[in-house]
């Protein structure tokens, strides 16, 4: 049986990633802080022979007793208002956690795969973004703790893979939606469907122009899965390339909620990216991979896992 170690388990990406792994037969070892991630997500894998839990910080040196293939680097806080919140936190997984993932994996000859971002793009200058593009970010905004953490760890993974060929993946990973989102984590789909819930007025930040692209979970987990068994080290996008307006993505929440509430104007927050959106040509060649789920599909099913959320902890 090949045993797989999964950080950040417990979050939203990670718990997706465990249901994927044990579902086609590994043994995973689930590791996780939980300073954003919730035991929750994970719970109905601890029945399982095949799943163990270790809490623990990456960011100190990571011990797992044993043989492991296979190791998928989840752990950070990744939505803006976490990493504001945990700033140190995140540069500190970025950096410090991937080295020793990276130690990890090549003690015990495993195959890593980390989790990079398209905020290594910051504000973008070219549009669709590929992943030739070095993007346009500022290192020392707000947004920088995140950003400067992923793009130096795409450095070392590189380098790791380079200097000692250690067998690295690396995914850029476009905004990202669906079932184990935190309501509370700030990033626009569980902020807006959280206000349609609770009867509150839709908070859009900025004109509401600013574009995004939004790909829903279950598309990315399997992009995922293909990358870590493609032979390609370089960098990868993934991500859905339906671009639309945060105003407009506003009105479509409305629309499907029916909620009788409506739009109000918040200021943007500083480095906020004007417009984002995948180039999947890479992944469309090399993985035969593209998303599946449309927003209608993606949003319906997210809305009623928020909506049986919110009443259970009512
Ligand atoms: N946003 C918004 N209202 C909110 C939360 C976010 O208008 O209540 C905007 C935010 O300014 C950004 C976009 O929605 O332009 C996506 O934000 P998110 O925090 O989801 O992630 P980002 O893509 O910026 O990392």
């Amino acid at each position: 049986m090949k045993r797989v170690l999964i950080t950040g388990a417990a979050g939203f990406l990670g718990s997706h990633l465990c249901d994927k792994f044990i579902e086609n037969g590994f043994y995973v070892i689930g590791m996780d802080n939980l300073i954003t991630g919730s035991l929750e997500n994970i719970e109905h894998l601890f029945p399982n022979k095949n799943f163990e839990f270790y809490h623990h910080d990456v960011t100190k040196f990571v011990h797992v007793p044993g043989e492991l293939h296979y190791i998928l680097h989840f752990a950070s806080p990744a939505s803006p208002i976490d990493y504001l919140k945990m700033p140190i936190q995140t540069l500190k997984v970025g950096s410090l956690g991937t080295h020793n993932l990276l130690g990890l994996a090549r003690a015990k000859k495993a195959r890593i795969l980390v989790a990079s971002t398209s905020e290594v793009y910051g504000d973008p200058l070219v549009h669709p973004q590929s992943e030739e593009y070095w993007g346009n970010v500022n290192p020392v905004g707000p947004r920088g703790v995140y950003d400067e953490a992923k793009r130096f760890q795409e450095a070392m993974t590189l380098a790791y893979h380079r200097y000692h060929g250690v067998e690295t993946r690396i995914v850029r990973i476009f905004n990202t939606y669906g079932p184990r989102m935190r309501l509370d984590d700030g990033r626009v789909l569980p902020a807006f469907m959280g206000q349609a819930l609770r009867g509150e007025d839709l908070t859009v930040f900025g004109d509401g122009t600013q574009t995004r692209s939004f790909c829903y979970v279950d598309d990315l987990i399997e992009g995922i899965y293909r990358l870590l068994f493609s032979d390609y080290t370089l960098p990868m996008n993934l991500g859905n390339p339906s671009e639309i307006s945060i105003k407009d993505f506003a009105e479509e929440i409305i629309k499907l909620t029916g909620t009788k509430n409506k739009i109000v104007y918040k200021p943007l927050p500083q480095d906020d990216p004007k417009q984002r959106c995948p180039d999947i040509t890479k992944a469309k060649q090399i993985l035969g991979w593209e998303p599946k789920i449309g927003r209608e599909e993606g949003l319906k099913r997210t809305y009623e896992y928020f909506a049986k959320k919110i009443k259970k902890n009512a």
